[in-house]
């Protein structure tokens, strides 16, 4: 192999450019292919290996190895160089094969007479679809210049070409965008649903990869570069005044725009042939695959803004907007990298559900998916480059798993499981109008959680008492800026109004840990869920809290008004914010206004240390709701949104279960009235066990309503209580085994 001057690989790209217009299609078109490179690199060899599943790499077309090989050898992702080259996503580059570590020895192509290897990924926007090898006899090692040009070769192969469409001889030829894939992601909401893929971003397509003149082509590139980073500072300057942690980030997006090392790098792609379009996505891919491989979070953040900068250039360079006219289709499944929650909230209730590529259990868009009960999948990997505007999907909320373009099995048998979802769906409506009563005749409260307008439908539609935990944070999340009192007042005055009569218990501002809003400072800290937060905040900045109360009592303008207070740690809190609300309700008097005709004041127990709090607070209270998610995560000492941690750990141990009995015959002793409002009250068998250990009230989404409620009506309290207290006595370290067998017996 001679060294390559930049000519010869724009040489090359045009031949490839010529190949992909002619009529030949397939293993033909695939075959010209390797021809084509291993003639123009002056390599022996040239082939290209691509991904049968997510395991397997498949020899699909050579030339220089023995023709029977195609379609025959095979490699297991990480075995031999090439799988580890797929594995890797790296150049692997030696000069004796034969004696590097991982080489595995394939008799039926013939390579053993071949020394030097050169392997690089095949990828297209991060995703590793296949190798690329170029292989001599030659003792020697490829040069920089042509390893380089073997990669730009392998970013256009894999945008040109319908690689897909190669691979898997006996399973035909399906083309790429066109196979059904299954993504496995975290379930973020349950439900099922099927519909069309809506893409919230569509991806910019890229049609013209090869460049016939260079020069013109850099020429495109800095003027959108221009554009680009002018963008950016308008950006920057109009919130100059504003957040100074956002200018902070966003001058940091500005340095990135403003990187020689990117510019140069894109440039150099040029050179080698390709179009300005198609070097920024090489670099963007490139991005993408450092992305999957760097832990450090600070560097994630960085490459997003590549990545991010590399849309907006790609925008700029094909004119395609985020519009591009098409219509959304009939129960449209919506598809998103991230999505903020009041883009969410733009889309409403007309989405069937909702797939994200990243975003986590407690984010803002995964807290509106869930009042709107839209299912949720979150950290589906790659979707965003799989799928296409319309393309058929099915969406397992619960199990977190999507199906894209599914086959005809996994659809009707899809199909069934949402009919039998809507089956028991009409079987909890029959129930809408009765009670929860057990068996044994105790009637059980079941309320609902809620924090925007939009939950208010579901009061009537689910059957519930009322509302148990009305997160007053959403509206305050969803918005750029501080809502201000007279929004908020209209705002509760409707929820109340929606209400008819029924209890809403407003929790008060609950931010900090997870629920970050952006118009406030973001303070750094080690331990955010251990850290400044919720009521915390608000007495160390009582005007928030203050609006926020006046807010409430002039909604009310003389109906009953329940408030609460969250993470109450000790009982000098709840005391302090009860002042204020006091304060806050002389105020109004004195102004002339309605006050509430009966107001409720209590707090959320989520620490385990107010379980100890001395015998005045329990009386001082009006009532006390045991917030189960923060609960647990301090009961455990495991936070609640980290996946390695969070499921270790079991609502039915026999240890948690014992505390919060320690905690219900308090509250007895003392007559404190106590709910459950956490997630696990709407899980039906945890909800029975909270019930069994004397809960009476518990809180939870509007569609667990239904099931719990159907469960509740089929067990006798008294018997589970009794399994359940036997089974802690003996010594069990968690109860659930033993429940689970008593209601399979009911
Ligand atoms: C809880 O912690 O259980 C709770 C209901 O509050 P949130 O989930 O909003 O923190
Ligand atoms: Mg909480």
């Amino acid at each position: 192999m001679s060294e390559r001057t930049q000519t010869d690989s724009q040489q090359l790209l045009r031949r490839l450019r010529d190949t992909m217009a002619e009529e030949q299609k397939g293993q033909a078109r695939l075959d010209k292919i390797t021809h084509l490179i291993a003639d123009s690199m002056s390599a022996e060899v040239c082939s290209i290996y691509l991904f049968r599943d997510n395991e397997t790499l498949e020899l699909c077309a050579t030339e220089g190895l023995k023709a029977e090989a195609v379609h025959q050898t095979r490699l297991r992702i990480g075995e031999g160089l090439v799988g580890r080259v797929a594995r890797s996503k790296k150049v692997i580059n030696t000069e004796n094969a034969p004696s590097s570590k991982g080489f595995r020895f394939m008799p039926e192509t013939g390579e053993e007479i071949f020394s030097s290897f050169a392997g690089v990924p095949i990828q297209r926007l991060g995703e590793t679809l296949g190798v690329l090898v170029t292989q001599s006899k030659q003792l020697r090692k490829f040069s920089s210049e042509e390893i380089y040009a073997l990669e730009v070769v392998a970013m256009v192969l894999a945008e040109m070409t319908e690689l897909g469409a190669f691979v898997g001889d006996e399973t035909g030829l399906t083309a790429l965008h066109q196979q059904s894939v299954l993504f496995r992601g975290t379930s973020g909401q349950e439900g099922a649903a099927k519909g069309s893929v809506w893409l919230h971003e569509p991806r910019v397509v890229v049609t013209n990869l090869v460049s016939d003149d260079p020069k013109e082509e850099k020429i495109r590139l800095q003027n959108a570069v221009d554009l680009l980073r002018q963008g950016v500072d308008e950006i920057v300057d109009k919130i100059a005044d504003g957040d100074k942690e956002q200018t902070e980030i966003l001058k940091a997006f500005r340095m990135f725009a403003n990187s020689r090392g990117w510019l140069r790098r894109m440039e150099a792609d040029i050179d080698q042939g390709l179009s300005a379009e198609a070097a920024v996505e090489k670099e963007q891919s490139a991005a993408r695959a450092r992305m999957s491989q760097v832990a450090d979070s600070y560097m994630r953040e960085r490459l997003h803004d590549l990545d991010d900068l590399s849309n907006r250039l790609l925008r700029i360079l094909t004119g395609q907007g985020t519009d591009t006219g098409a219509e959304i289709p009939k129960d449209p499944i919506l598809i998103a990298r991230n999505i903020g929650p009041a883009e969410l909230l733009d889309y409403g209730r007309k989405l069937k559900a909702v797939v994200l590529e990243e975003g986590s259990v407690g984010s803002h868009a995964a807290i509106v998916a869930r009042a709107l009960s839209i299912p949720l999948v979150i950290n589906a990997a790659n979707i965003t480059t799989e799928a296409l505007n319309g393309d058929p999907i099915l969406v397992d909320g619960t199990q977190g798993i999507v199906h894209l373009r599914p086959d005809d099995n996994v659809a009707n048998a899809f199909s069934e499981k949402i009919a039998m979802e809507a089956e028991n769906q009409a079987r909890y409506t029959a129930l809408r109008e009765e009670p929860a009563k057990t068996t044994d005749g105790k009637i059980i409260d079941l309320r609902m959680n809620a924090g925007l307008m939009a939950d208010l439908p579901s009061l009537t539609s689910s059957g519930a008492n009322g509302v148990g935990l009305f997160r007053t944070e959403l509206q305050f999340l969803i918005r750029n800026q501080m809502p201000k009192r007279s929004e908020l007042k209209n705002l509760y005055s409707r929820v109340l109004e929606a209400a008819k009569g029924k209890e809403i218990v407003f929790r008060t501002l609950d931010i900090g840990s997870d629920k970050v809003l952006s118009y406030m400072p973001n303070i750094n800290e080690a331990n955010p869920a251990l850290g400044w937060r919720a009521i915390r905040i608000a007495l160390d900045r009582p005007s928030i809290m203050r609006m926020q109360i006046e807010a409430l009592i002039r909604a009310s303008n003389g109906r009953n008004l329940s408030i609460m207070f969250p993470l109450i740690s000790q009982d000098s809190e709840f005391y302090k914010a009860k002042e204020l609300v006091d304060r806050v309700l002389s105020g109004e008097k004195r102004l002339g206004h309605n006050i509430p005709n009966e107001l409720k004041v209590g707090a959320m127990l989520e620490t385990p240390s107010l379980a100890y709090a001395p015998e005045d607070f329990f009386t001082a209270v009006d009532f006390l709701s045991v917030g189960g998610n923060d609960l647990k995560q301090f009961f455990f000492a495991a936070d609640r949104e980290n996946e390695l941690v969070r499921r270790k750990y079991d609502t039915l141990s026999s240890s948690f279960l014992t505390y919060l009995k320690f905690v219900i015959n308090r509250c007895k002793e003392l007559k404190t009235p106590i709910s459950f409002c956490g997630e696990d009250a709407g899980r039906p068998i945890e909800a029975v066990c909270l019930c069994a250990i004397g809960f009476s009230s518990l809180s939870m989404r509007p569609a667990s309503i239904g099931p719990v409620k159907h469960l509740l009506r089929r067990v006798n309290l008294e018997e589970l209580s009794n399994i359940m207290n036997s089974e802690i006595a003996s010594g069990s370290s968690s109860v659930r085994t033993a429940v689970e067998k008593y209601i399979k017996s009911i």
